[in-house]
């Protein structure tokens, strides 16, 4: 395992794999790892030569009053892990290394981002292009991994790599959840031992949805059930509930396919997202 520290540590790590061929899969993280991450990194290393994960606290995704200072942050755990699933380099700079200067030139996330997570915290996907850009640059992957936790930020990155042409394929790795159903999330561990308790519901409501549309095939009565266990098990504030078209993400009708029922709540001042995706269970 190589911790990189510097661009040019990383270039060099890069230029060295790429003159003996081998294949690179890459995941970007913000670090304090579990397990949702590691799954990521796992298929890395298992569909590539080598494996490389980035530990990076973005501030250009976070919003003025968010949780960027607060963030957890452990790098020797966080390289420990990367070890033990066999991850070959882990990426750590700090922010004047990523980001030396400020040209003022950033990447504008479209449509996509004026909804779901984008409405609540704007430019925070132009911060998540901006960084992935960068890396994608720099690491010259194969294959990026990435998770359906953050449904919305796939599809926007897989815009991005179809409209700006990045040779890189994309890998994209299912939720995985605590035992109760909870979506494993880095900012899990902000939660009191009361709101952890009532946090699994967010997924209960999913679930909920889910089955009311597949019965009904009616989106607002499959947010209205949402919204009424969440407001019947959880204290927590709903930010959105929706179910959109996928990976377009717009208004279902009856030519929508794969369907994405997303929410975002804040169980106390924590803000936890989770999804779930429906086939066919749209119109
Ligand atoms: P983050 O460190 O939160 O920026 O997440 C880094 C990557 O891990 C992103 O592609 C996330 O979608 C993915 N990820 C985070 N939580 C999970 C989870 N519970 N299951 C699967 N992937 C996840």
């Amino acid at each position: 395992m190589q911790v990189l520290e510097t661009i040019a540590q990383l270039r060099n790590w890069v230029a060295a794999k790429k003159e003996a061929a081998q294949t690179i899969g890459f995941v970007p993280t913000m670090g304090a790892l579990h397990d949702g991450h590691l799954t990521l990194a796992k298929a890395a290393k298992a569909e590539n030569d080598v494996a490389i994960m980035s530990v990076f606290v973005n501030p250009t995704q976070f919003g003025p009053h968010e949780d960027f200072d607060a963030y957890p942050r452990d790098l020797a755990r966080d390289v420990a892990l990367a070890t033990s699933v066999g991850v070959d380099a882990v990426f750590a700079p700090s922010v004047a290394e990523m980001y030396p200067h400020d040209g003022g030139i950033r990447i504008h996330a479209g449509r996509q981002a004026t909804i779901l997570c984008g409405a609540s915290r704007p430019g925070h996907f132009d911060g998540v292009l901006q960084v992935v850009s960068k890396l994608f640059h720099l690491v010259e992957p194969t294959k990026a991994y990435f998770g359906q936790k953050d449904a919305q930020q796939v599809a926007i990155i897989q815009t991005m790599v179809r409209d700006f042409n990045f040779p890189i394929e994309l890998g994209i790795m299912p939720i995985v959840r605590e035992e109760d159903g909870l979506a494993k999330s880095s900012r899990n561990m902000y939660l009191t031992e009361a709101e952890r308790a009532q946090a699994p519901h967010i997924y209960a409501a999913l679930q909920l949805a889910r089955d009311v549309l597949q019965n009904t095939h009616d989106a607002a009565a499959a947010v209205s059930a949402a919204r009424t266990h969440i407001e019947a098990h959880t204290s927590g504030r709903i930010d959105y509930i929706e179910v959109l078209s996928y990976p377009d993400l717009a208004a279902v009708d009856a030519t929508t396919t794969d369907v994405l029922i997303a929410a975002a709540v804040y169980i106390g001042s924590t803000r936890l997202i989770d999804n779930i995706f429906v086939s066919n269970g749209g119109q």
